[in-house]
């Protein structure tokens, strides 16, 4: 808000200086001044017009204001180039026409100005050969070519000066919006464990209740069976909301552990296997003994449950989603195949863009998540589709040889 104020009022008394000069102009050592003629009022009128757009702009900041800003401008800086022939400086007034939209910060409108620019030197040069009126523009005639040269030679300078700033502001902005994204991850990550949180706690009591039941000998034998097994759920619950919290706190401390892929896998895959059977689909685990990798145990399922969920997800009901682990030289190759919708080149480019979702409920945090997981363990991940026909994932980590 300061800033806004001090820059507003830096606005106002450079644009006094500019309207105090361009009235200095007007009245001191005119020629035309006593003689009150029109050209004399042509450029009261412009001065008077440029005055008036330079104090109304900060009111009114959009871009038609600004197109009839420095229309005025040109308007005005030809105008008394036109007008006062002898003043050699106007030249260097109208050679920095563009540099007023440089201001702005609006590609349209600084090349509209470039452009307007050009063909308005050209046409004068243009109309002062063609009318033979070089003996009044003596400063044009003398030197023509050189002129003309100095003169596009500026534009091309002042072109490259608003394309380099424009692309450092264009990257400030880029990295700005950044941070705000990132901001707003970390704050839906403070929720989503707040809320797993408050959920896990009724969680407990309830589990805690059920054990007591199940030894409790007046319960009969059918009534404990379904103690275990509303047991067991819980734990499911509890095993995914854990997950969760893992997942929305990841700067907590993260050991780096020995994992075996293959007991990993069948543990993801039992997790997810109630999920998958929402939909009938079921997931095939085929992995080979013995596969081995370094890496944080629950980052590791973390990867490996958003990964086969998004097969699952892609999947028609009734297919099934292949989950295969094998030793391929160094590494540990995983691979998660579905036959379902797939995806087009596009939409693999896109992947990992936070909130970059096709689907209705999606968040599009799921597969950042699992790059940054890759990244960390020194692992690549490789997206292979074909619309319609199905994706495979495949993830390659180092051997746990290799990596200690
Ligand atoms: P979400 O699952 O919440 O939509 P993700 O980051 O996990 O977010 O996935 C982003 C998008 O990538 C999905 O919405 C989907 O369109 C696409 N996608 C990911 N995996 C697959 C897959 N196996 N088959 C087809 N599309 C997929
Ligand atoms: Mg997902």
């Amino acid at each position: 808000m300061n800033t806004y104020f001090n820059l507003k009022r830096i606005y106002y008394i450079g644009m006094g200086f500019v309207i105090a000069a361009m009235i200095t102009g007007l009245l001191w050592g005119n020629p035309h001044f006593h003689q009150m003629d029109s050209t004399f009022m042509m450029h009261v009128l412009l001065v008077a017009l440029v005055s008036l757009c330079l104090l109304m702009y900060p009111a009114f900041r959009n871009r038609v204001m600004k197109t009839v800003l420095i229309s005025a401008a040109i308007a005005y800086f030809y105008t008394i180039f036109f007008l006062y022939p002898d003043t050699w400086s106007t030249f260097i007034y109208i050679c920095l026409i563009p540099a007023i939209s440089i201001l702005f910060f609006d590609p349209k409108l600084f090349y509209l100005t470039l452009f307007m620019n050009t063909a308005a030197i050209t046409s004068i040069v243009s109309y002062v050969m063609i009318t033979q009126k070089g003996g009044l523009y003596v400063l044009i005639k003398q030197d023509l070519i050189g002129n003309m040269i100095n003169f596009f030679g500026s534009q091309i300078i002042l072109c490259l000066l608003f394309y380099l700033t424009y692309l450092r502001i264009k990257k400030q902005r880029l990295y700005y919006e950044q941070i705000q994204q990132a901001e707003r991850i970390k704050t839906a990550g403070q929720l989503a464990a707040a809320v797993a949180h408050e959920i896990r706690n009724p969680l407990t009591v309830v589990k805690g209740f059920l054990q007591l039941y199940e030894q409790d000998s007046s319960y009969n034998e059918e009534a404990k069976k379904h103690f275990a097994l509303m047991i067991d759920e819980l734990d499911t619950a509890e095993e995914v909301i854990s997950q969760f919290l893992t997942l929305s706190a990841p700067s907590k401390e993260i050991s780096m552990e020995k994992i075996k892929v293959k007991e990993s896998l069948y543990n993801v895959v039992g997790l997810l296997h109630s999920y998958g059977l929402l939909h009938a689909n079921r997931i095939e685990l085929e992995a080979e003994e013995e596969c081995t990798i370094a890496a944080n145990q629950m980052e590791f399922k973390q990867l490996c449950i958003n990964l086969i969920k998004n097969a699952i997800e892609a999947s028609e009901d009734g297919h099934s989603v292949l989950v295969r682990a094998k030793q391929v030289k160094h590494n540990v190759e995983i691979s998660i195949i579905d036959h379902g919708k797939g995806m087009s080149e596009m939409e693999i480019q896109s992947l990992g863009t936070p909130f970059y979702s096709l689907k209705s409920k999606g968040t599009g945090l799921g597969l950042m998540i699992c790059f940054n997981i890759v990244k960390k363990y020194k692992g690549t991940i490789r997206f292979q589709s074909v619309k319609e026909k199905g994706t495979t994932v495949t993830l390659q980590f180092p051997l746990y040889e290799e990596m200690m």
